[in-house]
This record gives structure tokens, sequence and C-alpha cells, in this order.
């Protein structure tokens, strides 16, 4: 049976798809890259290169640039932010879930750049803020919204201000080793080819693109759908949640920040734990679950529901060029149909529109790297902190079910940041976790960023004392991450 016949069948089984290793479809990548002339390319020198200007990646390329690395930020798109933008309804969690645990105090875990790009969105109306929860806060006590346009804009500053060089509609496209390090990267922009050379790396491409090309190890789970989120603009939100309620088909709510006046709904929708309420009508409910929609909102304007998902299961893992382009006109289509049964069912959403699409689908998870330390649920669910914590964190996306013990944190190590096998390469975002419980914890946003600025850090520490990511001392990493208003909870 061929892979893809092979997958179609585990999936229709409901059965995890074994892992992929693909090791020998890295090394082809590998070895395509070394035919390559390397030295006609034109070249450029940097202390720290980071690669993917994402959720992790943004925060990582201020970080590197703040302690001192003459840092590049290499970026696909026009814009930066990744999936933060583009994806989820709200930034899982600069918190704890306190509320789910009567008596436990409330505490901001995660601190540094990702609560500075929050202060910078303050001010500009870009979010809500931290408001709390006040339904279903066993999930998450705490919600936080943006704006997916002020946000590329904020952190597009803020990486100019710190001195970031910044290479926006540039891909990463190969990589070149000496030994058991990266030397450089090879990109791709309409400037051509040119070679990116540095002393140490960051993998924030989420798809772990850099280790792949630079022979790391990886597998390929092909284990959740792939999504576009879309904004639905001219919508009468009142209208809208007094249905719901009094229908009875109220989710998850939360209060905040909208369009400057405090106290309005800014998360709502009709979903509990990702399962569409039953209380609506039967034909609109048939139709959003065979469309793969959801039904969980954030706004940070009176007349806009920000994330509406649009989710599409793929035979095959999301690395496949092919099936990919197949599920970006599947996905349009179904978010206009989804559209449709809004207009149709859902009142206060008569006259609603599109008004914004994801440039291209997302993904949970594309390639999961092989780091020199796995985190498993045991270490989330069981609150565990190592002797080289470089955050705390607190949130997990399928609670209840399972949740960090008492409310409490648990610590991503440095050692999970680690690409395996590489001396001068780390991995921040959702690339790493290979369990899929646990990945569902360490791969939201505000986890995603922590990681971010560790590895930013690290590597720019790293780069100044010329060692590997395995030399450094913790001490010196823990000093520059506390320095930077980094939260410990060890
Ligand atoms: C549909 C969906 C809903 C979600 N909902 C939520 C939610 O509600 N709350 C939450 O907290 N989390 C949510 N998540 C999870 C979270 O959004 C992601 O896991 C997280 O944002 C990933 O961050 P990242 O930095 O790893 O990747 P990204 O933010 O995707 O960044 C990767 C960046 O690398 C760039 N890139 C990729 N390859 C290359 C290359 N070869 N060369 C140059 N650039 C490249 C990309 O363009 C992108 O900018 C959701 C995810 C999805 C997909």
């Amino acid at each position: 049976m061929d892979r893809r016949n092979f997958s179609k069948k585990v999936i229709a089984a409901g059965i995890a798809i074994p892992a992929l290793n693909s090791s020998t479809f890295s090394q082809s990548i590998s070895e395509s890259i070394d035919k390559e002339d390397i030295k006609k390319l034109p070249a450029r020198d940097f202390d720290v290169i980071i690669a993917g200007g994402g959720t992790a990646g943004v925060v990582a390329a201020i970080a590197a640039a703040r302690n001192g690395a003459k840092t590049a930020l290499i970026e696909g798109k026009g814009y930066v932010g990744g999936t933060v933008v583009e994806g989820g309804t709200a930034l899982h969690s600069f918190f704890n879930l306190w509320r789910a645990f009567p008596g436990v105090e409330k505490r901001q875990v995660v601190r540094g750049i990702p609560q500075d790009i929050i202060d910078r969105l303050l001010l500009i109306g870009g979010t809500t803020g931290h408001t709390e929860v006040t339904n279903r806060y066993d999930y998450d006590s705490a919600c936080t919204a943006i704006d997916t346009e002020l946000y590329k804009l904020v952190v597009f500053e803020m990486l100019a201000e710190a001195g970031v060089n910044i290479f926006t509609n540039t891909l990463v496209a190969g990589a070149s080793k000496k030994g058991s390090a990266i030397e450089g990267i090879i990109t791709q922009s309409r400037m051509g080819r040119e070679f990116f050379r540095a002393k140490c790396f960051v993998d924030s491409t989420a798809y772990g693109d850099l280790s792949a090309y630079a022979g790391a190890e990886f597998i390929e789970l092909n284990d959740h759908p792939v999504c576009n989120s879309m904004g639905i603009a001219n919508v009468n939100i009142e209208k809208l949640y007094t249905y719901l309620t009094k229908n009875n088909a109220l989710g998850e709510l939360a209060f905040g920040l909208r369009d400057g006046k405090d106290g309005q709904i800014i998360r709502f929708g009709s979903e509990s734990g990702y399962t569409i309420h039953d209380k609506l009508p039967k034909e609109f409910v048939d139709g959003i679950v065979k469309l793969g929609s959801g039904l969980i909102t954030t706004t940070v304007h009176d007349n806009y529901l920000m994330f509406i998902k649009v989710n599409y299961k793929l035979p095959v893992s999301p690395t496949n060029r092919d099936e990919v382009a197949k599920a970006e006109l599947i996905i349009r289509q179904n978010q206009f149909r989804t559209l449709e049964l809004f207009k149709k069912y859902l009142p206060g959403c008569e006259n609603a529109f599109i008004a914004r699409t994801s440039p291209s689908l997302n993904i949970r998870r594309g390639r999961t790297i092989t780091c020199d330390y796995d985190i498993p649920l045991e270490d989330i669910i069981g609150g565990r902190h190592f002797d080289d914590d470089i955050m705390a964190y607190g949130f997990h996306d399928s609670a209840p079910k399972y949740q960090v013990k008492n409310g409490g944190t648990y610590g991503v190590p440095y050692k999970a940041l680690r690409v395996k096998n590489i001396d001068n390469l780390l991995a921040a975002g959702m690339l790493i976790t290979s369990d899929f419980q646990a990945h569902m914890s360490t791969r939201n946003t505000v986890c995603c960023m922590g990681q971010g600025q560790a590895t930013g850090t690290a590597a720019a520490l790293c780069a100044a004392k010329k060692i590997g990511t395995r030399d450094l001392a913790y001490i010196d990493l823990r000093r520059s991450l506390e320095k930077d208003n980094v939260y410990f909870e060890s």
C-alpha cells in the first residue's frame, strides 16, 4: 500500500499516523544545496539569524538584538507575526489557570518581551488587554485578544527599533554546514539567491524548514487539520450574543476593551471544547460541522468577529505542496459556505462579509524537530520544573481534561530548544514537542513567544562568546532572561 492510501485508511480509522522519519527527505534537500556553488552567491554576515518572523521568531529577533547581537530576521511573507495574526482566537495564556482552582493565586507567568508587545498594542487600541474569562474558565482563566493588523504593525516597529535587520519576502531555501554546525543559510527572494552567514541560528519557521535543510532529525505526524481563519465584519455582536444566550447556546465568554470601551463582549461563541452547541438549528450545526468550521471568536472591534476557523484534514503531511494547493481552494470554498450559513441562521450576521483571510492555510504542526529533550505530557500536567527552565507556562488547550496540577505552571527547559546533533541551532515555536497532548500546551502562542525570547537571548550569548548552544552556562542565560523581565517559578 502506498503512503497516501495508507494514510487515508489510518485517518479514516481515527488513528494517528505513525511518525514518518524523513531523514531521506532531509538528506536529499541538503545534497542539492551542497551542489550549489555557494561561494558565488552574494554573502552577508551576522551574529544571529532568526529563520521565520512569526509568533516565536519576532520575539527571538527582538531578544537577540536587544542583547547586542547583529541580528537578521528572514521572513517569507511581506509582514511579520505569523500564526498569531492568522490562526487562533486569543493569546493563550499569559496567566496560570487560577480561576479553575479556588484559592490559587492569580499569576502572570509570561512577561518580558511578550508583555512589551501587549503594552504597545494597548497604546493604539490593538488589544483587549488581559481580561478575566467569565464562562468556561476551567479552560483558560484569562483572555488576551489582539487586532491582527495592528499586531503586524507593532511587532514590525519593535523589530526595527531593536535594530534587527529585517528581510521580508525572503525564503530560507537551504543550509550549508561545516561539520556539525551550520555555516550559513541560502535564501531566495526577488534579488535571487544569497548566502547569509551567522554564528548562531534559531529555527522559528513553524515547519522546521531550516532544521530540515540542515539535516536535523524530524518527524511528520499529520495529526491536526489545516485551517484558514477568517475575519467576518458587519456583524451586530450584541444581537448575536442575545440570540445565543436566549437559546442557551453560549460557550466561552469574556468582557474587556473593545473599540476603546471597557466591559464589552470580547470573546464569545457557541462552542464548548471544540464541540458546536446542539441547541442551535440542526441544519446550521450539521452544516458547520461538515465544513469543519468553528464558532468561537474574539474581537477588539464593535462589528467584527476576528477569527472564524475553517478546518480541513489533509490526507498527508502539510509539507506536501501538491495536497496543500488543493486544500487552499477547498478551504476558501468552505469559508464562503460558512459565511452563507452565518448569514442565514445567526441573527446579527445577516449582512456580514469576509473582511480578512490568512494568506495561506495554517497548521497546528508540520514537522516536529528532534531536540535534546522532548517534553512529555506528564511534565506538563505534573507541573515539572527543571534546573534549566527558560520560562514558566500554565495553559493547556485540552483543559479541563488536561490541566497543569493545582493551577500552577511547568517549566520549558533550555534542552528542549536545542536541536539535536547541531551545534549552533535552536528551535522555538510549534515545531518542538512530539507528544500530541504535550504539544497541545507548548504550541500555544504565548508559550511560543516565551521560547522565542529564550532562544534569541541564548543565540546572542552564544554568538558573543563564540560557543555552541550546548556550551552556554545556564546561569548566564538565566541572568539575561531575568534582566529582561522573564518570570520564573523555580
Ligand atoms: C488554526 C489555528 C488556531 C489556533 N488557535 C490558537 C489560539 O486560539 N490561541 C493560541 O494561543 N494558539 C493558537 N494556535 C496555535 C498557535 O497560533 C501556533 O502554534 C503558534 O502561533 C505558532 O507559532 P510559531 O512561531 O511556531 O509559528 P508561526 O507563527 O507560524 O511563524 C512561522 C513564521 O515563519 C515563516 N516561515 C516559514 N517557513 C519559512 C521559510 N522557509 N523561510 C522564511 N520564513 C518562513 C512564516 O511565514 C511565519 O511567519 C492556533 C493555531 C492554528 C493553526
